[in-house]
């Protein structure tokens, strides 16, 4: 547990791109790449999200080193740090598990009650195929990996595995333990990830700033990424400018005189009353 915590607290390098960032705003990726200055989330709902995360992490990394010692899989390590052999993409790896002679990257989720639903039913989400594949194109290319379990070589990874948990708890219809997980086939999605490389390499050689991916300055999104002071005025700009290209809603507004709908909230074929 305390090697885990260690790892889960490690300083990120500076100047390379993360899995996760395959699957994240492209400016926000490029911003953290060249180092621009970031700003602390200071609200208390950010934070507590990222100690949700790190806990439920903790808990899941420990339930593999309860299956390793059972004997239902090996665990080949938790929170591995790899590194692509071009040196500019890095990223830490929640779990490798072996079974039954294959290698998995496991990655862990924790998801609200509806994206969880979506998960069930319809399977993983393609930004987090893209950034879990992209765990996997790197250790391939690197072709081994390290853990403070040890170092495996000759490796390659085929399949990763999501672990989707109901933050919500269990669901009538679900597992018992609100998990989910699904197989990711990594030359399914392989293509999508060199596609999305190349493509944030590109803006770093090129000195160009991506578009904003928000579009709004009241989203989460915006409101928790560290690099909204920059982009507020474009994106409140553009807000702007579509709120009023859009036309002003009329709605219903209930009165004791009656009915007193107008425009187009009245329904269709029926008479607008007067006075
Ligand atoms: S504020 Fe929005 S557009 Fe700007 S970097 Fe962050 S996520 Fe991207």
């Amino acid at each position: 547990m305390m090697n885990l915590m260690i790892a889960r607290a490690r300083e990120r390098e500076k100047g390379v791109f993360s899995p996760s960032m395959l699957s994240s705003c492209t400016r926000q990726a490029y911003f953290a790449v060249i180092g621009q200055e970031k700003r602390r989330a200071k609200s208390p709902r950010t934070n507590g999200y990222f100690l949700d995360g790190d806990f439920r992490h903790y808990k899941w990394q420990f339930a593999l080193w309860k299956a390793h010692r059972a004997g239902l899989l090996i665990l080949h390590g938790c929170e591995i740090r790899v590194f692509h052999p071009n040196g500019d993409f890095a990223g830490t790896i929640d779990a490798i598990v072996e079974i039954g002679g294959e290698l998995y990257i496991v990655d862990f989720k924790g998801m609200n009650v509806r994206s969880f639903q979506e998960h069930e039913k319809w399977g993983t989400k393609i930004g987090y195929k893209v950034q879990i594949v992209g765990y996997a194109e790197i250790v391939n290319k690197a072709c081994a990996f390290e853990s403070f379990m040890g170092e495996v070589l000759g490796v390659e990874i085929r399949t990763c595995l999501l672990v989707g948990e109901n933050k919500g708890g269990p669901s009538q219809s679900g597992s018992p333990l609100a998990l989910h997980e699904d197989q990711l086939v990594v030359r399914q999605h392989r293509s999508k990830v060199k596609r999305r490389m190349h493509e944030l390499r590109r803006h770093v050689t090129n000195e160009e700033i991506p578009a904003p991916d928000c579009t709004s300055t009241r989203t989460i999104q915006f409101q928790e990424c560290p690099f909204a002071y920059f982009c507020r005025d474009e994106v409140a700009a553009a807000q702007k400018a579509r709120e009023k290209a859009t036309p002003e809603r009329r709605v219903a507004t209930p009165s004791r005189g009656g009915d007193r709908r107008v425009g187009p909230s009245a329904l269709p074929g029926e008479k607008r009353k007067r006075g």
